[in-house]
């Protein structure tokens, strides 16, 4: 049943494809890397990101969390 249903989304696409063409990937410019500076300003205090403490959990239902250097001291 799940072979003849992926058969008849396939032959589908392939009729849609016809007229949408591929799936359009990238932002519509040539990119280069993604260079962040560790040095940015936190939004929070204003000290640099890299004097921070981020608090990483296994657990998945444990947010992650940032602790600034300003409230620390
Ligand atoms: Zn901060």
């Amino acid at each position: 049943m799940a072979g003849r249903f992926w058969r008849f989304y396939e032959r589908a696409n392939d009729v849609v494809r016809t007229f949408t063409g591929p799936a359009d990937l990238g932002a519509g410019h040539p990119e280069g890397p993604d260079v962040r500076s560790a040095e940015a300003a936190c939004p929070l205090c204003g000290f640099p990101m890299s004097a921070h403490t981020i608090e990483r959990n296994d657990d998945s239902r444990t947010s992650t969390r940032l602790h600034c250097p300003a409230k620390a001291a």
